[in-house]
């Protein structure tokens, strides 16, 4: 039987956080163990720089990122795992799809119509304005990313499925006017997907600046769990799970007896503090091997080279024949 292709890119921006781990690594590693399913993770580097214009940013970036996958157990054996940039057919797919897609089609995307309402907002006489090229054809190279490897699906988060259905259009039209080579991809939105609140109760992320990091000292996960809020109430007082969002976070991480037996410790007056060292206690339980292994790998960073560049391998020897097709199908053939 043919396995379900599953596609996830992870743009590298940043070191990733605890949110990060339990939202997006975590279930990802999980899922990629499903042996009916081939599953294809890549670093979206290009997709980086159309936020970020700091080279050194986007290479260390690139680094964490995929030491912290491959720190966090994803098998390169069993997922085709390479950085985007190492796969040159994805560009050369990109302009194809986009010779044959709609400039209106781009216009609606939601990144570009926030930045055209942005400079509305702001009494801007150009809708334009500060709208980058990069922005406004994203939707075409996630497409291309989606497409190359006629992926069945695309797990994603809800903002994500307009682009999905964009890269289906894509797809279709390039079918209907030349060969039906490409699959139609669809968004796979996983609604029990865990959102990890921050130190001060909001969703955590980078942006709000409530994060716990991931791969740091024990000592500092520590630091970081102290400063999650609490109310005012003395050790001995009763307490509620939602008077803190350091249950949440404990849950994320313990089983479901272990989550019963923490609410009725703080029903009983569990002091904040004791909270917080029982918690750091249960995250380093299960990220103190990969906090090493992350160690390892950020040392010697010649070996995740080694695994992105037979990753990409991997992925251009998928590649290539459906690129072959694709070229001869729009009339780039050889003269004979
Ligand atoms: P970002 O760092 O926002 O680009 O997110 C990268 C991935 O991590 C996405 O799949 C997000 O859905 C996931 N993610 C980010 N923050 C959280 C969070 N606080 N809880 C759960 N998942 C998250």
């Amino acid at each position: 039987m043919k396995k379900l292709r599953v596609l996830t890119g992870v743009t590298p921006s940043g070191v990733p956080h605890l949110g990060n781990y339990v939202g997006a690594i975590r279930p990802a590693i999980q899922a990629s163990l499903n042996p009916e399913v081939e599953s294809f993770l890549f670093l979206s580097d290009y997709h980086a720089l159309i936020k970020c214009h700091e080279p050194d940013k986007v290479h260390a970036s690139t680094q964490a990122v995929a030491a912290t996958w491959l720190a966090c157990g994803l098998d390169p054996e069993r997922t085709t795992f390479y950085r985007q940039s190492d796969v040159p057919e994805v560009m050369e797919l990109n302009w194809i799809l986009t010779c044959n897609t709609a400039k209106g089609l781009m216009n609606r995307a939601h990144a570009y119509k926030a930045a055209v309402q942005d400079n509305a907002e702001k009494g801007q006489e150009d809708p334009d304005h500060g709208v980058e090229m990069g922005l406004f054809c994203y939707p075409m190279l996630m497409t291309a990313d989606i497409l190359l490897f006629n992926a069945d699906k695309v797990p994603v988060g809800r903002d994500q499925i307009q682009h999905l259905e964009m890269a289906r259009d894509i797809a279709g039209r390039f079918n209907h006017r030349y060969k039906p080579l490409f699959t139609l991809p669809e968004a796979q939105v996983d609604e029990q997907v865990e959102t990890l609140l921050g130190l001060d109760g909001r969703k955590m992320s980078k942006s709000y600046g409530n994060t716990i990091p991931l791969f740091e000292t024990e000592k500092k996960l520590q630091k970081a769990v102290n400063k999650i809020v609490t109310n005012l109430k003395e050790p001995g007082e009763p307490k509620q799970p939602n008077e803190s969002p350091l249950f949440d976070i404990y849950k994320a991480f313990a089983s479901q007896e272990e989550t019963a037996e923490f609410t009725q410790m703080l029903a009983e007056g569990l002091a904040w503090g004791e909270a917080k060292k029982m918690l750091a206690a249960k995250i380093n339980l299960e990220l103190a091997d990969k906090r090493e292994r992350f160690a390892e790998l950020t040392a010697q960073p010649a070996i995740i080279e080694d695994i992105l560049q037979a990753g990409a391998e991997k992925a251009r020897s998928q590649a290539q024949p459906l690129l072959a097709q694709v070229r001869e199908a729009v009339g780039i053939r050889p003269l004979k």
